[in-house]
């Protein structure tokens, strides 16, 4: 089964507030929710478009993963993330084909959404997230 859909792009910036006056102020995207994540150590905007999802993703401490990506990459697209039915037999497929995962086992969020990453040289250059929403 291949991916459903595009679940969100997700951005780094500098400062979620600065990227909402073009993201939401100037382009007229709603802004769903804001989020202070500490297990990640970011904040985070989401703003609907369509059935997808635009995600503005800042970090609050210096030394966070994204925070190190900020550092090194500046900002910019950080992942898109393709929504899949099962998400083990995504990772199955992919793994089976020769992708590399970042995460081989699938983790889960909060909400009960489980996702994993795949590793970028195996997509051309961008970190692409798989995600399977709890129904
Ligand atoms: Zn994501």
């Amino acid at each position: 089964m291949p991916p459903l859909k595009i679940n969100h792009v997700a951005i780094v910036v500098e400062d979620v507030n600065a990227a909402l006056s073009f993201w939401r102020d100037a382009l007229g995207l709603p802004l769903h929710h804001l989020e202070h994540n500490e297990s990640e150590a970011v904040d985070i905007a989401f703003l609907p478009v369509g059935e997808g999802e635009i995600e503005l993703i800042a970090p609050f401490t210096e030394d966070s993963g994204v925070a190190k990506y900020l550092a090194k990459k500046g900002a910019g697209l950080h992942h898109i993330c393709l929504e899949v039915e099962n998400i083990e037999e995504a990772i199955a497929r992919i793994t089976a084909g020769g992708g590399e995962m970042i995460n081989a086992e699938a983790r889960t969020r909060s909400d009960g959404t489980r996702y994993a990453f795949v590793h970028p040289k195996s997509t051309g250059g961008v970190l692409l997230e798989l995600y399977e929403v709890k129904p």
